[in-house]
C-alpha cells in the first residue's frame, strides 16, 4: 500500500486542529485546498458529488516547486512522479489524491451532492442532496465553474458565461503514433476558425523514454455551436456539460477526421486522427467567469469557482495553487474566521480578475472568426 511521505517543505507543520472547514469539490482546486488547509491544522470535512469515475482533464502547467511548497507533497514519492512543466491532469489528480487518502486531517465524502450553503455568526453549512446539514468553521467552494457555492457568494453574478467555441481535447500513445520527429516543446497550430495546441507529454509512468512518451492535444473549434446548442451541452450563455465521447455523433467525428488531415501535420494529425479512431475525445465548452467576490463572512471560492478564463492562458490551475496558498497563509493569520477570508480575497481578487480578463480578448476574437 502507498504511504506518505510529506516533508516540511512549507513554513507550517500539522499540529493539534485549530478550526474546521468543509471543502466543496474534491478535484484538483479542492485537493489542493484541502491539503494546504490541514497543514495549517485545519480539520476538513471534502464534500463530493462524483466518485471519481468519469473524470476527464488536459494537460497544466505546474510551475516548479510550488505543488510541494502548499501541499506538503513529496512529489517523488507518488504512484506517478510529477514531473516538472506540463503533467497531464490524471498525474496532478493521482498524486494530491494519494495525499488526501493518509491525511488524518482530511475525510473525503464523495457521492455527496451540496445543493445549498448558509452560515450565522458563528458557523457555516452545507445541505447535501439528501438533506443532510454539515457545519463548521468556514465553507470553502472548489466546486468548479458551474459553482453552487458561488450562487452564496455573488447571488447577483452566479454564471460563468459560454466563451463561443469548444475545445476538443484528446491524447495518444507514441507507441501507436510513431515517434519520427517528436516536437520537444508545445506547439500552436492553424488559425481562423481552429487552433491547435499540442503538447508532448511523458507516459502514463512518467517515462520520457522514446516510444514511451504521449502527445496532448487541444483544438479549438469556434464552427461548431450549433452542436454544442442542440446537444444541450450549451444553454443560452451558460455552459451545462462537456460533451463526453459517446455523446459526439459519428458524422461528427468523421468531420473533424477530415479537416484534422487538411488543417493539421504531423505527429499532431497523427494524434488526433489516433483519439478519433478510439473515440477517446472530449468536446469542452469553453467558460469564462470575471469574479466580483471570492468570500462572504464565513464562505470562501477557490478555483474555477473562484474565476473561470479560458485554458488559451495556460494557468488556470497555476491560479487555483496561488489561491489555497493565498488561504492557507490568511487562516494561519486570523484562524478559521471572517476576517481571515476577507484577507484572502483581498490576496487574490486582483489577480484572479486580471488573469480570466486576459483571456477575453482571444476568446471574443476568436469566437467571431466562423460567426
Ligand atoms: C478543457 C480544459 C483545458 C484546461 N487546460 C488548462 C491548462 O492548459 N492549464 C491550466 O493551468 N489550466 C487548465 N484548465 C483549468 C484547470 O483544469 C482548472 O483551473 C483546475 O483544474 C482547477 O479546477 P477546480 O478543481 O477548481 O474545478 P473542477 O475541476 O471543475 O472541479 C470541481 C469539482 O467539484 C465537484 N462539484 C461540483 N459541484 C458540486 C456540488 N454541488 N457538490 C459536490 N461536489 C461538486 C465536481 O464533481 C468536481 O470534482 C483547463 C480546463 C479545461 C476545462
Amino acid at each position: 500500500m502507498h504511504t506518505k511521505h510529506r516533508p516540511m517543505t512549507g513554513t507550517v507543520d500539522h499540529h493539534d486542529p485549530s478550526g474546521t472547514a468543509i471543502v466543496v469539490g474534491a478535484s484538483l482546486g479542492g485537493l489542493m485546498s484541502a491539503l494546504a488547509l490541514s497543514r495549517t491544522g485545519v480539520q476538513v470535512t471534502m464534500v463530493e458529488r462524483s466518485d471519481d469515475t468519469g473524470r476527464t482533464g488536459a494537460a497544466l502547467h505546474v510551475p516548479d516547486g510550488l505543488l510541494e511548497r502548499i501541499t506538503g507533497l513529496d512529489t517523488s514519492e507518488v504512484p506517478q512522479p510529477l514531473a516538472p512543466g506540463i503533467q497531464t491532469w490524471f498525474a496532478v489528480h493521482g498524486a494530491l489524491r494519494a495525499a488526501i487518502e493518509t491525511d488524518p486531517l482530511i475525510e473525503l465524502r464523495q457521492n455527496t451532492t451540496v445543493s445549498k450553503v448558509s452560515q450565522d455568526a458563528h458557523s457555516a453549512s452545507v445541505i447535501t442532496s439528501n438533506g443532510q446539514r454539515i457545519s463548521a468553521d468556514i465553507v470553502i467552494g472548489a466546486d468548479g465553474h458551474r459553482s453552487t457555492v458561488r450562487r452564496h457568494i455573488s447571488p447577483d453574478n452566479p454564471d460563468a458565461s459560454f466563451a463561443g467555441y469548444v475545445i476538443w481535447i484528446g491524447i495518444a500513445d507514441e507507441s501507436v503514433i510513431g515517434h519520427h520527429r517528436w516536437p520537444a516543446d508545445v506547439a500552436f497550430l492553424g488559425g481562423g476558425s481552429d487552433t491547435l495546441l499540442g503538447y508532448p507529454l511523458p507516459g502514463a509512468n512518467g517515462s520520457l523514454a522514446p516510444g514511451k512518451r504521449r502527445l496532448g492535444w487541444a483544438w479549438y473549434d469556434s464552427s461548431r455551436n450549433d452542436l454544442l446548442r442542440s446537444s444541450g451541452s450549451v444553454k443560452g450563455s451558460v455552459v451545462r456539460h462537456s460533451l463526453m465521447p459517446a455523446g459526439i455523433p459519428n458524422t461528427t467525428y468523421r468531420e473533424l477526421a477530415r479537416e484534422a488531415r487538411g488543417l493539421f501535420p504531423a505527429p499532431w494529425s497523427h494524434a488526433i486522427l489516433d483519439s478519433i479512431e478510439r473515440r477517446a475525445v472530449i468536446g469542452t465548452p469553453i467558460a469564462e467567469y470575471v469574479p466580483t467576490r471570492l468570500a462572504r463572512d464565513r464562505v470562501a471560492i477557490i478555483g474555477d469557482a473562484a474565476h473561470v478564463p479560458t485554458p488559451m492562458t495556460g494557468s488556470g490551475f497555476a491560479e487555483s495553487l496561488y489561491d489555497a496558498e493565498a488561504l492557507a497563509d490568511a487562516i494561519t493569520d486570523g484562524g478559521t474566521t471572517p476576517i481571515a477570508l476577507h484577507n484572502y480575497e483581498n490576496a487574490r481578487l486582483r489577480s484572479a480578475r486580471n488573469l480570466v480578463q486576459s483571456g477575453q480578448s482571444f476568446s471574443r476574437s476568436f469566437a467571431r472568426r466562423s460567426a
